[in-house]
């Protein structure tokens, strides 16, 4: 086994690498204390997707890793209020989101423990990452996600042979829902569960190699339950203690205005997401009103000297339909970072290095496009 520890973060209680747990005994959110190496000459001569920092990823055989050769996705200047930002082109993965990052770190990870059955909650594309992965890795499993989940992406979970579990209500209610079956199997949650982020920092790996072994000033994510604010974030963290950068690029996570809680908090100078009455948004991936992980998002930009920017339903319907115009196809939730890049890039002239990310593809909301072409004409 590799040499890495799972650590809690509320008793600080270690435990091995070989504990097939998700949390502590005491209830707390673990987090992974591993150190990483990247081999620069090795890490340039391999193939061209996440794997090529496996020094850095918590897999010991290589046998057990369960990939579709996936990342190093491009990064495509979009011009902006008159700036060019490098959009990654992460709408591009097998199952049409950055989630196979974190998927195929942790399952790998499962087959690596010897799981066989595992249970994962979502708004809809960590439960297609979770779904195609165990597919690949002979695991089988069940998605809890809310009944009004686009009906795309309820359609791909099921063709992966997951047993698909419709839980009325909102995303908590589906949250609630899964913590039951997660008592006695393993929960292979995006939120949770400490690998699921051990692959969201590749998301940084990747944006220090393709910009020539540097990192950018700034980059702008979307934040939920921060699967890739808190990826970016120990991703660059790792570069920084390898000496490889000096300083991690500023944070500008994005959240819809209708589900704010770390917005909120943020300006409330409180350090846990505050309580909100949530209203419905187009961008369901990041209508997230309790994140679990929410102070750690919290830490994270802040001390990343980065903010929170909240974008509006109209900016979400706008921005997606302009990058349509422009040939990239993304669904709803993506296009909701991407609405808060013209007013970032005006509002700080002074930052010339910003780098943002499609996160998902449109093909998955196929209805929610259509309603919105019908409104519209
Ligand atoms: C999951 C997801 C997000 C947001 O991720 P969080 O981990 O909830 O912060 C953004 N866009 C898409 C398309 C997603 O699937
Ligand atoms: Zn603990």
């Amino acid at each position: 086994m590799k040499n890495f520890l799972l650590v809690c973060t509320q008793c600080e209680k270690a435990y091995p690498a070989d504990q097939p747990i998700w949390r502590c005994t005491c209830g707390g959110l673990l987090d992974i204390d591993m150190e990483t190496n990247f081999p620069i000459d090795k890490i340039q001569k391999r193939p061209p997707n996440l794997w090529r920092y496996r020094e850095a990823l918590p897999i010991d055989q290589p046998e057990n890793i369960i990939s579709f050769s996936e990342g190093f996705t491009p990064i495509i200047p979009v011009e902006f209020a008159g700036k060019m930002v490098g959009i990654k082109q992460d709408h591009l993965f097998q199952t049409g989101s950055y989630k196979d990052r974190g998927a195929s770190v942790l399952i790998s990870v499962a087959k690596e423990l010897g799981i066989k059955h595992v249970v994962e909650d979502s708004s809809g594309n960590a439960g297609c990452a979770i779904a195609a992965y165990c597919a690949r890795a002979n695991i089988s499993c069940d998605i809890y996600v809310p009944a009004n989940t686009s009906p795309a992406k309820l359609a791909q979970i099921t063709q992966y042979g997951a047993n698909l579990h419709l839980i009325p209500g909102n995303r908590e209610a589906t949250a609630h829902a899964v913590l039951a079956a997660a008592r006695t199997t393993y929960y292979a949650s995006h939120s949770w569960n400490p690998f699921f982020f051990q692959g969201t920092k590749t998301f940084a790996y990747e944006i220090w190699e393709q910009s020539g072994f540097q990192a950018p000033q700034a980059i702008v994510i979307p934040a939920g339950n921060g699967t890739l604010v808190l990826g970016a974030w120990i991703g660059f963290n790792d570069l920084r203690k390898a000496g490889l950068i000096s300083s991690i690029p500023r944070i500008f996570a994005v959240q819809a205005k209708n589900c704010a809680p770390l917005y909120a908090a943020h300006f409330q100078h409180v350090s846990e997401p505050s309580r909100i009455n949530a209203s419905p948004t187009l961008a369901e991936g990041i209508a997230i009103a309790e994140p679990i992980r929410g102070n750690q998002i919290l830490a994270a930009v802040r001390r990343s000297n980065g903010t929170f920017v909240t974008v509006t339903e109209e900016e979400i319907q706008s921005s997606m339909t302009a990058m349509h115009h422009k040939g990239f196809y993304i669904e709803p939730t993506a296009a909701a970072t991407i609405a808060a890049i013209p007013k970032l890039v005006q509002s700080i002239p002074e930052i010339d290095q910003w780098i943002s990310v499609f996160t998902g593809h449109g093909l998955k909301s196929t209805e929610k496009i259509m309603a919105i072409q019908e409104h519209s004409s």
